[in-house]
């Protein structure tokens, strides 16, 4: 939560936040009409005010106090006369949205990251998992903020995701890590990509054991390319208005440009960097689940709805009590003899994904689902 976050830097996420998200959607105007440097120096104002406050920090004053110097700094900005109506217009959504957070102040990461969490739920609901309320209930959320790049992938975008698992109950801490000055537009569309990431692939990962779960690292290949890529189509579905989860967008907002956002975030991990280990088990994960997906599209009886039908084995096989190794092996006996199948001359694969598909619709309950989860991995990777 942001009350745990020194004041100055509440300050600068706050400010920029709610400021950015009023000039954000003045910039196309602005630019279209040859007014770009009009925009530039108006962010810049919010910028420099933050950058000041964040240096020589006040710490007696609210965050609510606080957002009416900044605010103050952004009017006295002289507008060229062309630009005055638009300007004098950006000026008063300003007061008005600083007049709103003073009456309701409200953490806009909390709000993101609840929104996430009940995503995430439903996103297990539909792949056939239940969360537990007594699990739900032991997800908590954490802001943090660090003075350099919290990753280290080709994107510009500052921030990271961290679940920390706690060794002794099923409560998880997923942790998010912003550079107070660097927190832009692009970087603040891509938290509820970061959030889901981070919920959908590590906050309940399996078995839902206490002290057991917890001794294992996320795997690469498993946690990090394949789940990453259910977390990713989970944001895009969220976001392009799809049937399963799409009723969830408007609370992140700004819908289509979080999708442009999250997915220059999400081909980033899997460009080639350093270190190039990582970057290919990922990337393995991910073709791994792509072809898992792809082949779901093209058997009779999952190419109604094949989103669905990976999105119930990825969860059961996140949520069960497969070790972390057996994941990895499963992400690498998988990827190769789905590669251009023929569905005709089926490899054993597509075999033990049919008869998982068959078994698993017929599972009332978590524990059907894991065992028939866990059969099928001993199948594949015997
Ligand atoms: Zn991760």
């Amino acid at each position: 939560m942001l009350s745990r976050l020194p004041p100055k830097v509440q300050k600068a996420i706050i400010g920029q936040w709610i400021l950015y998200e009023v000039l954000e959607s003045h910039r196309a105007t602005l630019q279209g009409t040859g007014h770009g440097a009009v925009w530039d120096a108006l962010t810049g104002r919010v910028l420099e005010h933050t950058s000041l406050e964040f240096e020589n920090p006040n710490d007696k004053q609210t965050v609510e106090d606080y957002l009416i110097c900044l605010l103050g700094h952004v009017d006295t900005f002289p507008p060229p006369k062309s630009t005055a109506v638009v300007c004098s217009q950006i000026k008063s959504e300003l007061r008005a949205a600083v007049a709103g957070y003073r009456q309701a102040p409200e953490d806009p990461l909390l709000r993101d990251f609840h929104t996430a969490l009940e995503v995430t739920k439903e996103f297990y609901r539909l792949a056939r998992i239940e969360i537990p309320a007594s699990m739900m209930r032991g997800v908590t959320f954490e802001a943090g903020w660090a003075e350099s790049r919290p990753h280290a992938y080709p994107a510009p975008h500052q921030l990271g995701g961290l679940s920390t698992l706690s060794p002794r109950a099923l409560y998880v801490k997923v942790g998010l890590t912003l550079l107070p000055l660097l927190l832009d537009w692009k970087t603040r569309l891509a938290v509820p990509y970061v959030l889901l990431h981070e919920l959908v692939s590590h906050a309940f990962v399996g078995p839902w054991t206490p002290g057991v779960r917890a001794q294992a690292d996320a795997d690469a290949f498993f946690a990090e390319g394949w789940m990453d890529t259910v977390a990713f189509q989970v944001h895009n579905n969220v976001m392009d208005g799809g049937l399963a989860l799409g009723s969830f967008g408007s609370r992140f907002g700004h819908e289509s440009e979080c999708l442009i956002s999250a997915r220059s975030l999400h081909d980033a991990r899997y460009a080639s960097g350093e270190p190039p280990q990582a970057y290919a088990a990922r990337d393995l994960g991910r073709e791994t689940a792509n072809r898992v997906l792809d082949t779901f599209k093209r058997l009779p009886e999952t190419r109604l709805d094949p989103l669905n039908a990976f999105w119930r084995l990825s969860a059961a096989l996140n949520t069960s009590a497969l070790a972390q190794l057996n994941r990895r092996s499963l992400v690498l006996k998988l990827g190769p003899p789905l590669k251009r199948c023929k569905l005709s001359q089926a490899p054993p694969v597509v075999e033990a994904l049919r008869e998982w598909d068959a078994s698993s619709r017929a599972g009332t309950n978590n524990q059907d689902a894991w065992d028939v989860a866990l059969s099928f991995a001993r199948t594949v990777d015997p």
